[in-house]
């Protein structure tokens, strides 16, 4: 029997373990996924060898910390400088980050691209800059606070706060903060949320269980509007098959989708 888990701090509404575990029954793999809350980042790579474990996923606030702990970091990671996938090879503790590519996935529908706008400057925000950089998208983000913007001097991006802020054209707009996740705030003061809308197609919302007031307003506006469901989905979906070396056929997607909604309507 092999062992997995997610480490993060909130943990308690992962929704992961019924994705992987779904996934592992009908793959009939002997393997579990469990959820465990880590009170010091310092002691996630002691934590993931003490409880025995074959590769682990990691979420807020340690995906920065997982990244100094590797052995070795694969990929995209390296640019972004978080992991939020370890998988143990041999001694080796290797990291990979699987949100970027996940959410290249779940806007697959979107492409081509050329111009995006990321509306806040957290971890969610640097891993899908990279990523769209990747896919040579001209990227524009803006924060409510300087601070954060800084984590992105290093990138060819623009960045903006919102008093310099002043919308032009792109092709879709993605909201990576929290708000209105436990609130009804908008991401961006209403004026200039509603003039980027405006001149958008596409929209996608990192939070997948609730219409937030990004969302709706995305809606009204007619824009082609996503949540984050399916980035939830395949970040997953890429991390299991680093956990199994099984290429994912559209059952197993389907499978771990099921799962994932059930968790949310219940
Ligand atoms: P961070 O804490 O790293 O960053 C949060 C960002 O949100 C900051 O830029 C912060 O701005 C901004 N922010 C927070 N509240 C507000 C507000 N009321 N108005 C405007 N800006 C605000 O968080 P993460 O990047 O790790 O996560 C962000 C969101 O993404 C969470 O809701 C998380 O659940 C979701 N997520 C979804 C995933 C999926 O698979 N669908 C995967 C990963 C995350 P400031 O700097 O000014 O504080």
């Amino acid at each position: 029997m092999k062992h997995y888990a997610v480490f993060g701090n909130p943990i308690k509404h992962s929704i992961s373990p019924s994705m992987h575990n779904a996934g592992f029954k009908l793959l009939q793999i002997q393997a579990n996924y469990t959820k465990h809350k880590l009170e010091n980042g310092q002691k996630l790579r002691q934590t993931f060898e003490a409880l025995n474990l074959s590769g682990a996923n990691i979420t807020v606030p340690f995906k920065e910390v997982a990244f100094s702990q590797c052995d070795e970091v694969r990929g995209i990671a390296k640019e972004i400088k978080a992991v939020n996938t370890l998988i143990k090879e041999e001694d080796k503790l290797i990291g990979y980050n699987t949100d970027a590519p996940g959410f290249i996935k779940a806007i697959e529908e979107f492409f081509p691209l050329k111009s995006a706008l990321i509306i806040g400057a957290g971890g969610t925000a640097k891993a899908i800059a990279c990523a769209l950089l990747q896919k040579g998208l001209h990227v524009n983000v803006v924060n409510r606070s300087a601070k954060r913007v800084e984590g992105f001097k290093n990138l060819p991006i623009q960045t903006f706060t919102w008093e310099n802020f002043t919308p032009t054209s792109y092709e879709i707009i993605i909201n990576t903060t929290s708000a209105g996740l436990n609130d009804n705030a908008l991401p961006l003061p209403k004026e200039l949320l509603e003039q980027s809308v405006k001149k958008a197609r596409y929209a996608f919302e990192v939070i997948y269980n609730k219409p937030t007031p990004f969302f709706l307003t995305c809606k009204e506006n007619n824009l082609i509007t996503k949540n984050g469901l399916d980035m939830l989905l395949y970040q997953g979906v890429l991390a299991f098959e680093l956990f199994t070396s099984v290429k994912a056929d559209e059952k197993l997607i389907r499978v771990m989708r099921q799962s994932l909604k059930h968790q949310i309507t219940n």
